[in-house]
């Protein structure tokens, strides 16, 4: 395979993935500063790739005057977080995010009221009501049109594969066109990463490589190029787990618990009053206690019709045909979920991008937002308040910095890079590779976990990088792009096992379950652990960082 010719573009603000954070952090970039030049990177197409794909039903974190407060919100989210967690970020984005209801609201999102001007607000966190229904099944492409009415610059189907850096400070990325194999260089003052979070990491029970929770597109890049860059990482021992509906991995637990389901359990227990957590369900399951079925049938035929009404138009519309292939009819049938991929992510999990509340990483010129960054279930209101503060603070960035200089040598090693990979003439096609990765991750990195089966994802992830170039064929550029998603599936899963390694206690429920360390220690473990890179990927070098408390103004 041969490399195609680069180009490059000049930007003040690059934004690495066009997705609900990037999309929204694009915008607010020319919000707050419309002459300046804004870039995106999106490794799909912006109109409809990441998490939201198309439409939502909710923004899950809203602190609604006379509803609920910040503070519940902080108190919840050291409930969630088992007390792991700073204040600050989660503090700067909640507060923000009644305003973030009006400018969605301006742009034609949504929320639905009573005849008193009420919203509906849902619990489904421990302590405080914060989920905002909306009905928008037009959501992203909404986001997508204020993008492009605002003249930022977006680049398709450009994955985004190295940081340039220079004097230590990052000044944009070089990125791979998906389908044509062009290489595209930003120059920019200031770069955002809001790649998503490592959505194919553990294999699906399906096994289906595509078939997970969140938007598969999402490899645990921006994770990466920031890491490569010198960030510091946080969270990566939360290794989360979804209980979705069985074989297709869609959500719909909040939609329908909150509107009156019934969750049963195999052997016909009922444990729905509490608000049951998905960490319930999954332990549960663990305990042979599975499957765990919605049972709907009890409900008003109105109620059952709002529930469909959702899940069919605003949610993901394709369950409307998966139930009623499976000849599931919620009068009826009951609907049965099961734990499916394990995955990291920062904005509805921990493992993300250690930023302030700025949405300042560890390294200059770098913001983070969305579930790249670590801001502890933020959701989708997170990713949409964090890409506006780190769209503020970048421009303020790149005001005070001059232009980058060029970046020759590092696009010289890129291009060599990707020559060496089409140069790839194994025997194994790449998707049989990753299949494999992610076995062994589902295998050796998911709980329940102990430092014999985390060694061994060390000895795995290590065997498995010195692999691939050895038996992989590359056949095109479509092979090319996904070997540099497999290389970051493979470091990300070095990064984790590390970390969960380090810590040497259970916590989090069964997101981090230790078995030769079975008890919460707050004694000793009450901090973040960070990883950095050292010599190498795989080189992970552990720190730690105390847990951030501060005074709630009145
Ligand atoms: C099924 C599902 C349902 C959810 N429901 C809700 C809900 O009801 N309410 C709520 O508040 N939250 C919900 N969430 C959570 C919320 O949607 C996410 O937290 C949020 O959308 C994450 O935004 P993001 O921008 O970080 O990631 P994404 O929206 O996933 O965007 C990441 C983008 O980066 C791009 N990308 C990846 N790698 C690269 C690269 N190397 N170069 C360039 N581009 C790249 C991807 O193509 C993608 O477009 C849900 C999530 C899922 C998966």
């Amino acid at each position: 395979m041969s490399v195609k010719p680069s180009y490059t573009l000049a930007a003040d603000v690059l934004v690495v993935g066009g997705g609900s954070a990037g999309a929204m952090a694009a915008v607010w970039a020319k919000e707050v500063d419309p002459s300046q030049k804004v870039v995106v990177f999106e490794k799909g197409d912006l109109k409809y790739s990441g998490s939201i794909a198309r439409g939502m039903d909710a923004l899950n974190i809203v602190a609604v005057p006379g509803v609920s407060t910040p503070q519940e919100y902080l108190e919840a989210c050291h409930l969630t977080a088992d007390g792991v967690v700073d204040d600050g970020p989660s503090y700067a984005m909640v507060t923000r995010t009644w305003d973030l209801v009006q400018t969605l609201t301006k742009w034609g999102v949504y929320f639905p009221q009573d005849k008193d001007g009420n919203y509906e607000v849902l619990q489904v966190h421990p302590k405080g009501r914060f989920a905002l229904t909306m009905l928008e099944p037009d959501l992203k492409v909404k986001l997508a049109q204020q993008v492009y009415a605002r003249g930022c610059t977006v680049v398709n189907r450009v994955m985004a594969a190295e940081l340039l850096v220079e004097d230590g400070r990052v000044v944009g990325a070089i990125g791979l066109n998906v389908r044509t194999g062009e290489t595209v260089v930003c120059r920019a003052k200031a770069t955002i990463v809001t790649a998503g979070g490592s959505a194919r990491f553990g294999l699906p029970s399906s096994g289906y490589l595509y078939g997970v929770f969140d938007y598969p597109g999402n490899t645990g890049d921006g994770y990466m190029l920031a890491y490569r860059a010198g960030a510091a990482l946080t969270g990566f021992e939360h290794t989360q787990r979804a209980c979705l509906i069985k074989d297709v991995s869609i959500p719909l637990i909040y939609i329908v618990t909150t509107r009156g389901a019934e969750v049963i359990d195999g052997l016909g227990d009922d444990f729905s009053t509490g608000k049951p957590q998905v960490s319930t369900m999954l332990n549960r399951h663990e305990e042979g206690r599975g499957p765990i079925h919605l049972k709907l049938s009890h409900l008003p035929e109105d109620r059952i019709r709002e529930i469909e009404e959702i899940l069919f138009s605003v949610e993901r519309p394709v369950q409307e045909r998966f139930h009623k292939g499976r000849g599931v009819d919620f009068r009826r049938e009951d609907i049965e979920l099961w734990p499916t991929d394990t995955y990291l992510c920062g904005g509805h999990g921990m493992a993300g991008l250690l930023v302030n509340e700025k949405a300042e990483t560890t390294v200059p010129g770098l913001y983070a937002a969305g579930d790249t960054a670590c801001v502890h279930r933020g959701h989708l209101s997170g990713a949409f308040v964090v890409g506006q503060i780190a769209a503020e603070s970048a421009t303020a960035y790149a005001k005070s910095r001059p232009a980058p200089r060029s970046a020759g040598a590092q696009v010289e090693g890129f291009g060599r890079k990707l020559a060496g990979i089409g140069q790839y003439r194994g025997r194994v096609g790449i998707d049989e590779f990753e299949y494999k990765v992610r076995r062994m991750i589902t295998d050796y990195c998911i709980p329940p976990k102990n430092d014999y089966k985390l060694a061994q994802a060390q000895l795995w992830m290590e065997r498995l990088s010195r692999q691939l170039p050895e038996v992989v064929g590359v056949r095109g550029t479509r092979d090319v792009f996904k070997t540099l998603e497999v290389e970051n599936i493979i470091a990300v899963a070095a990064i984790s096992a590390a970390a969960s390694r380090e810590r040497k206690e259970s916590r989090w429920g069964p997101y981090h379950r230790r078995t030769d360390y079975p008890e919460r220690d707050d004694a000793n473990w009450l901090k973040h652990i960070l990883c950095r890179r050292g010599e190498a990927d795989l080189d992970v070098r552990l720190s730690y960082k105390p847990v951030e408390r501060m005074e709630v103004p009145a």
